[in-house]
């Protein structure tokens, strides 16, 4: 099962940067755990946030990286 083949590159939805789709990339297609939940954001942004609110800043990207890795030891 180890074939050797060119890794495929993807570009990250998020920012376009490419991106080695890989089992070992947990984040795929995204490039990082930021841009997956910005994406995330961007969905969830339609039924969580009152329309006219200011785009996502730094701080609350770490802020749900932080909500979404403590979710993770939820048994949920
Ligand atoms: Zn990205």
């Amino acid at each position: 099962m180890s074939h050797t083949q060119r890794p495929l590159e993807v570009a990250c939805p998020q920012c376009r940067k490419k991106v080695v789709w890989s089992e070992t990339n947990t984040y795929r297609p995204f490039c990082s755990e930021r841009c997956r939940l910005l994406d995330l954001g961007a969905w969830a942004d339609g039924t969580h946030r009152i329309a006219g609110e200011p785009a996502m800043d730094e701080t609350e990207i770490d802020e749900m990286i932080l909500r979404a890795e403590r979710g993770r030891q939820d048994p949920e």
